[in-house]
């Protein structure tokens, strides 16, 4: 069985990073980064994530990892 293909991903985007300063304006006004957990594929979102959010976001993400989400 093979894994990670692109086309045929459903894609499970995860909190990557925030985008900062200028770069919002060169990402189209985009806030943050999230990354596809199953093909690796970037998109960028709207959505400001704060801090608190962050860390949120980021421990779910290590928890999937290992297998405890
Ligand atoms: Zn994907």
């Amino acid at each position: 069985m093979k894994l990670n293909i692109p086309l045929f991903c459903k894609h499970d985007y995860e909190f990557d990073s925030t985008i900062h300063g200028d770069m919002i304006i060169h990402m189209g006004y985009n806030r943050s980064i999230w990354k596809c957990s199953k093909c690796g594929k970037y998109t960028q979102r709207k959505a400001y994530i704060n801090k608190d959010k962050q860390k949120d976001l980021l421990r779910l993400k290590k928890m999937k990892k290992l297998g405890l989400a």
